[in-house]
């Protein structure tokens, strides 16, 4: 088992070398991390604290565990003189496999994306680390030797296990004895840091970080190596679950320190909520929406570390599947219920009705705070929709229950708002007035994308605002949130509205239409489906129109999904009104510019339309001969080689 290549044996010191990328991650860390080095007691505290979480559960099945759970503590001790410091806990401790799994390997799947996000920016990289979870190894930010002695309970005294490394590439592991079960690490703080081995320096540290942890934490700088000195002094926290005290009792600031602790996110959260429900079912609550979006969350669907369970202050899970819906999975919190069963397991925990009315309250806290942060609006709200307004979105399809309320949280941009997701769909219904047919929507794949097609001009023409969807999520809203309010989503490809008002270019256009429109369908033949003169065009002389209703972006998702669609025989659009259709309608029988005016109509208005050419060459052939035709006979000094650009940017234009 440990018996692998890279384990040397002299006397009973084993020594082994690091996983490669413990090596990796120590250098990279103690790097970016020098700047904050007083985080790593942050991260041994929390460790201790999760180490006494996992004894208070083990107790509530094992009698021997129990009895070891009655007196939790956390001491902190140093020796100036020496230039130790020591952390210990008397909770869960490890195995001598723990130590090598937890300690001498980076198992966890987080820690390589930790390697790949690490960005080089020391504030940004430092806030990586809670969040990520490679917590013990901080403690080589300031130490030139750590030694971790534990014992796990159950395991006899005599096995218990020391570990010890500089942080250079290898440990060592020996077998000793541990009169209590539990787990001390001792720091050999560097000459760089010993400035930290005062006691009024690692109370106010302590405090700042470590304040809300639930046990209590000691400090004790007494005689050297003191390690028996007996429970005496007053915990320097307030050693007391936060979310159990009264809300009044509970500042601002209290609030955002446990958020810290919790999360590890140094930024502060935009809003929480905090409620004690009694009744049937008692539980408290306290939720968070994050300031902004860690770092893996748009794509790691399954985030663990988002709301906890406890169950009478018994830490019982990582709860965020069993307590939130994928929609509100950026929501951070703790939930401790007086009712559920404390003896029961975790799989059985998940079938629970009581845990299904929790996860009920959890939704309506949660869209209750985003609601807040929405009529409070600037900064906050907008960070909000930018960092997890599309996250949102997913509600729409993933909870009919409360499609209306989340209906009225989601923004998009619009053709009237600069600022990207800003506009609401009750924004957009009080603008339009009362007599509003619809609302116009276009989805593509941005705003700026979204702004070029060709069919809003005709929306721009009768001043009407059209939403401009740009999240990927959003091709699947609009399948599923049909109208809101009692008002209809429509795709721009079926407007404008008041199309069929009767008006003198709409005869004139009919009168004339035969000719130019004929042209076009027969040079295109089977591509399109048919070809029509258009009054939703302004300043384009062409757009497409996919008779099915797909857009371009839906089309290629479901492409790429395998899905087999119709082909494409799109509705061609021509302007009857733009100079270039005109003179396919000039151009005598037979000539060939005909086709090439109607390929190019045809081509540009897929470009437009945001989606690709069958034949990109055959496009860029047509165009060359086109120039070359139009300029081969003009004055050749008008025409500037591309060299001459910088002079002259209007190709063609007489100076
Ligand atoms: P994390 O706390 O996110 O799991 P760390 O690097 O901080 O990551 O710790 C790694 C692992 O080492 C912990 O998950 C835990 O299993 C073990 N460990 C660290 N400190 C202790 C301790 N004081 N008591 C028991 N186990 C510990
Ligand atoms: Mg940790």
């Amino acid at each position: 088992m440990s018996e692998t290549p890279s384990t040397r044996s002299s006397a009973d010191v084993e020594t082994h070398v690091f996983g490669a990328e413990v090596h990796q991650l120590l250098k990279l860390m103690i790097n970016a991390l020098y700047s904050n080095r007083e985080i790593f007691l942050r991260e041994l505290v929390s460790n201790a604290s999760d180490a006494l979480d996992k004894l208070r559960f083990e107790a509530l099945t094992d009698e021997g565990a129990a009895a070891l759970a009655a007196d939790p503590a956390i001491h902190v001790r140093f020796d100036a003189e020496r230039g130790r410091l020591w952390i210990e806990d008397n909770g869960i401790g490890m195995t001598r496999q723990d130590v090598i799994d937890n300690l001498g390997t980076i198992a966890r799947s987080g820690t390589a994306r930790f390697l790949e996000q690490l960005s080089g920016d020391r504030t940004a990289d430092a806030r990586l680390i809670g969040q990520f979870g490679v917590g013990f190894y901080s403690a080589f930010i300031v130490a030139d030797r750590v030694t971790v002695e534990s014992r796990r309970v159950g395991v006899p005294s005599d096995q218990a296990v020391r570990w010890r490394s500089d942080g250079q590439g290898e440990y060592t592991l020996e077998a000793i004895e541990r009169e209590r079960p539990g787990t001390t690490v001792e720091l050999e703080i560097g000459a760089d840091h010993r400035d930290l081995l005062d006691a009024e320096r690692l109370r106010s540290i302590l405090k700042h970080y470590s304040n809300h942890v639930a046990f209590p934490i000691h400090l004790d700088g007494g005689a050297a190596d003191d390690r028996e000195s007996a429970n005496t002094v007053e915990p320097i926290n307030e050693a007391q679950a936060l979310w159990t005290r009264p809300r009044q009792e509970l500042g601002d600031e209290a609030y955002r320190e446990f958020y810290e602790g919790l999360t590890g996110d140094t930024r502060p959260p935009s809003t929480w909520a905090h409620h004690h429900v009694e009744g049937t079912q008692s539980y408290s609550l306290l939720l968070y929406v994050p300031g902004q979006a860690p770092y893996d969350l748009a794509w790691n669907r399954d985030d663990r570390r988002g709301v906890r369970l406890y169950i009478q202050r018994v830490f019982i899970m990582d709860a965020a599947e069993q307590l939130v819906p994928r929609y509100l999975r950026f929501l951070r919190g703790v939930v401790d219920s007086a009712d559920l069963p404390l003896n029961v397991s975790r799989e059985l925990l998940q079938e629970s009705p009581l845990l299904a009315r929790i996860r009920a309250a959890v939704v309506k806290r949660g869209l209750a705070m985003i609601e807040k942060l929405a009529e409070t609006g600037g900064a906050p709200w907008a960070d909000f929709q930018r960092d997890f307004g599309a996250i949102l979105k997913e509600g729409l399809i993933e909870d009919p229950d409360n499609r209306e309320r989340i209906a009225r949280l989601v923004r998009f941009s619009s053709t009237r708002d600069d600022a990207p997701h800003s506009v609401g769909l009750a924004d957009y219904k009080a603008r339009a007035g009362d007599g509003v047919e619809a609302i116009w929507y276009l989805t593509a794949e941005s705003v700026t994308q979204a702004k070029t097609r060709p069919q809003l001009e005709a929306f721009r023409a009768r001043d009407i605002e059209v939403l401009l969807m740009t999240d990927p999520i959003d091709t699947w809203v609009v399948g599923h949130l049909f109208e809101f309010d009692g008002t209809p989503l429509k795709p721009v490809s079926e407007g404008p509205p008041g199309d069929d008002a009767d008006s003198d270019d709409a005869e004139e256009a009919a009168a004339a239409s035969d000719a130019r429109v004929e042209r076009v369908a027969a040079a295109l033949g089977e591509r399109v489906g048919e070809v029509v003169l258009s009054r939703r065009l302004t300043d384009s002389p062409s757009c497409v129109v996919d008779p099915i209703g797909l857009d371009p972006r839906m089309r290629r998702m479901l492409e790429q999904a395998g899905q087999p669609l119709p082909p494409i025989r799109p509705r061609l659009e021509v302007n009857p009104a733009h100079p270039l259709v005109r003179l396919l309608g000039d151009l005598p029988d037979g000539d060939e510019r005909i086709a090439t005016i109607a390929e190019l109509l045809f081509d540009e208005a897929v470009l437009l339309d945001g989606g690709e050419l069958e034949d990109p060459a055959g496009f860029v052939r047509r165009v060359n001969a086109m120039l070359h035709a139009a300029w081969a006979g003009a004055d050749a000094a008008a025409v500037r080689s591309p060299d001459h650009q910088p002079e002259a940017p209007n190709i063609g234009s007489p100076d």
